[in-house]
């Protein structure tokens, strides 16, 4: 086709140079014409689909295969505008790269369009302006490309769709809650948004506008909010184990049956048809986009549930699933896909742990405890001075009365973003990064200060010592005896209304600075507890030689003690522990159990002879108002 426009023929160059110029001429021209129709020939009976466009892209000539393919007579084509014939004049991007070609760019321009056949049918055509840089204008080729779309079309369905259910599968889930995220984050900052896709030179990919492609319809007037129903059906394992795969498979495809009707039905909103999509095994996820709040979704979870209420008839088998389903719902942005389904994953576990056959709401503080240590090793410091942290009391009453001797001071992190965190999530950390220092320091002159405070408010009752855990840390980092004398004389506190809980690991092997620690702070009156005694390896011997007067027995001990339950219990715990007891005493120390749940447990516990419990049994850790209440309703001194 390019011979036209690149001068005279090869042949006629080679004549010029031998015969005489007139001749040689007129035989040029002769060959030229004769070309020229020719081309003109193949052009119209090519069955490629195509059109010479002149610079302003009207239709110089068209062929027959273009007048086919549009289903309009010969030569009607002729003087029309290309971009009205094949759809190229539908948004400003695709505008200006078309017209750039006609201008004389260098590179064609391609694009996919759905096209209107005269008869009404439509159909699928790839379209390529090419440039003709010599005349002009350009060339148009329309190539009809319905069935590769369809047989695409067919594939990525069978490649997005679950054979068992046919809902979407995970692939699909996935691919449309990337994109309803990244609808709503685009929603957010605004940036330009024109068409669902991108359009330049070949810029269209075959599922630019397909029938599966794009999520359609959202982003503006959107909520910026998502929502996730995560659900998974509860003993399905069992189902398939006892009546096979194939009654496995039927109940699925049933479930799915029904949840599409629950996301078809949903009342909040008009155009309703949530995506539903099972993730595999016997996971579903119904995917809210453009949310409204929790209630929606709780409502749908609802009804969820109640419509796999209903029993399956299932090829004569009447069967009869329950589901657990982890919802969660928050806004768009700042969220990605992984962190929406860790979330869902989450909560669906909670559903399950919490008994199955139920839906639950993802709760950030009951997720606490899935946070990296990252983020709160990073916060420890400046929570101390942003006063974040609180202390609980956990009584500490004797064996044989039941009345209250002492609290155990525990401290608790209230966690702008995570909620309450119990110790277990932070002491660790906060030994690690040297925190503890700091922190222990808060906790010691919290506890004694408040110690001293129910003494004041309460002069007539017997005062009650405070026990204070102390990490490792604090005793080799920290000037520890230091600390604890400015303390006792900045609260007024007495010495022996404190009393300090180390692990054995703190104090095994003690010698040189630790050991001289311990013996000053028995020196000055304050009494040293071994904290989980039992879960080490020291032996009472060695603690004996040392300044400490209070064993506190780990509660795995008093676990094996459950009579009341119907668990046997374990004669050789009995027995060590009865032992222990006494070894204890004998060496002039008290013992404390820990973890005392149930009275048949503190009866255990008081006929061995430990003289002091704690534990649920008598009082979970309490705010301080509520110690004052039990110190007020104790014995009183008249
Ligand atoms: P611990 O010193 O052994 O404290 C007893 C733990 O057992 C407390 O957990 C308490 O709530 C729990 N507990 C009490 N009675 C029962 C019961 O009947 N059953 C069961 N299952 N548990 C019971 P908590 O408050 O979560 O403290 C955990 C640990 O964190 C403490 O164990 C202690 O080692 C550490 N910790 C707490 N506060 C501080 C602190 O201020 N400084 C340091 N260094 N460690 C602390
Ligand atoms: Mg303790
Ligand atoms: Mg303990």
């Amino acid at each position: 086709m390019s011979g036209t426009s690149e001068g005279p023929h090869p042949a006629a160059v080679a004549a010029s140079g031998t015969g005489h110029p007139l001749v040689t001429e007129r035989h040029a021209k002769g060959r030229a014409a004769a070309e020229t129709r020719d081309y003109r020939a193949a052009f119209q009976a090519a069955h490629l689909a195509m059109a010479v466009l002149d610079r302003e892209g009207t239709v110089v000539s068209a062929n027959d295969a273009l007048a086919t393919l549009l289903g309009t007579g010969p030569g009607a084509l002729e003087e029309q505008a290309a971009a009205d014939l094949v759809d190229l004049a539908s948004d400003t991007r695709t505008v200006h790269s078309y017209r750039e070609v006609l201008r004389g760019g260098r590179s064609p321009f391609r694009c996919t369009r759905r096209l209107k056949h005269a008869d009404g049918h439509t159909l699928w055509a790839e379209i390529t302006v090419s440039p003709l840089p010599e005349s002009g204008g350009g060339l148009l080729s329309v190539a009809d490309v319905s069935d590769r779309r369809e047989l695409q079309a067919r594939l990525r369905h069978l490649q997005m769709h679950d054979p068992v259910t046919r809902l979407p599968n995970r692939t699909l889930f996935f691919e449309r809650l990337a994109a309803a995220l990244e609808d709503a984050s685009y929603d957010e900052d605004g940036p330009y948004r024109d068409g669902p896709h991108g359009d330049g030179p070949y810029g269209d990919g075959p599922y630019g506008d397909g029938p599966f492609g794009g999520s359609g319809g959202h982003g503006l007037g959107g909520t910026g909010r998502i929502g996730l129903c995560y659900l998974d059906l509860d003993g399905f394992k069992a189902v398939n184990d006892t009546l096979g795969h194939r009654t496995g498979d039927r109940l699925l495809a049933a479930v799915a049956g029904r949840l599409t009707e629950c996301a078809d039905h949903d009342g909040y909103t008009r155009s309703g048809g949530h995506l539903v999509a099972r993730l595999g095994g016997d996971e579903f996820a119904i995917l809210v986009e453009d949310s409204t709040g929790t209630e929606q979704l709780a409502d749908l979870a609802g009804s969820v549930l109640t419509s796999l209420q209903r029993p399956f008839d299932l090829a004569g088998q009447r069967l009869s699933v329950s589901a657990s389903i982890g919802v969660v719902e928050r806004a768009a942005a700042g969220t990605t896909p992984t962190g929406l389904m860790q979330a869902a994953d989450t909560t669906l576990y909670w559903a399950k742990a919490d008994g199955k056959a139920r839906w639950t709401l993802f709760d950030p503080e009951r997720n606490a405890h899935r946070m990296t240590r990252q983020a709160l090793s990073s916060t420890l410091r400046p929570a101390i001075e942003r006063d974040e942290f609180v202390v609980q009391y956990q009584p500490l009453v004797g064996m044989a009365d039941g009345i209250v001797r002492g609290v155990e001071a525990l401290v608790r992190w209230n966690h702008p973003q995570f909620g309450t965190l119990a110790p277990n999530r932070f002491i660790g950390i906060a030994e690690e990064d040297g925190s503890i220092v700091p922190l222990g320091r808060w906790v010691l002159r919290t506890a004694c200060r408040q110690a001293r405070q129910w003494q004041r408010d309460h002069p007539r009752a017997r005062p009650l010592f405070v026990s204070v855990n102390v990490a490792v840390r604090q005793v080799w980092d920290s000037d520890l005896v230091a600390d604890v004398a400015g303390i006792l004389a900045e609260t007024g506190l007495a010495p022996h209304l404190l009393q300090l809980e180390l692990t054995e690991s703190a104090v095994m092997g003690s010698a040189g600075r630790p050991l001289q620690a311990l013996q000053a702070l028995s020196d000055m009156g304050v009494r040293i507890a071994i904290d989980d005694f039992g879960t080490g390896y020291s032996n009472l011997a060695y603690l004996s030689r040392l300044p400490v007067s209070v064993l506190k027995l780990d509660g795995s001990f008093v676990r094996g003690f459950r009579y009341d339950e119907g668990v046997h219990p374990s004669p050789a715990d009995e027995t060590i522990v009865e032992a222990m007891v006494q070894l204890a005493h004998r060496l002039g120390l008290t013992v404390t159990a820990e973890c005392v749940e149930t009275s048949g447990q503190a009866a255990r516990l008081q006929r061995i002879g430990c003289d002091t419990g704690q534990g649920w049994l008598f009082s979970r850790p309490v705010a301080p108002e509520r110690v004052a209440e039990m110190i007020a309703a104790g014995p009183q001194e008249s």
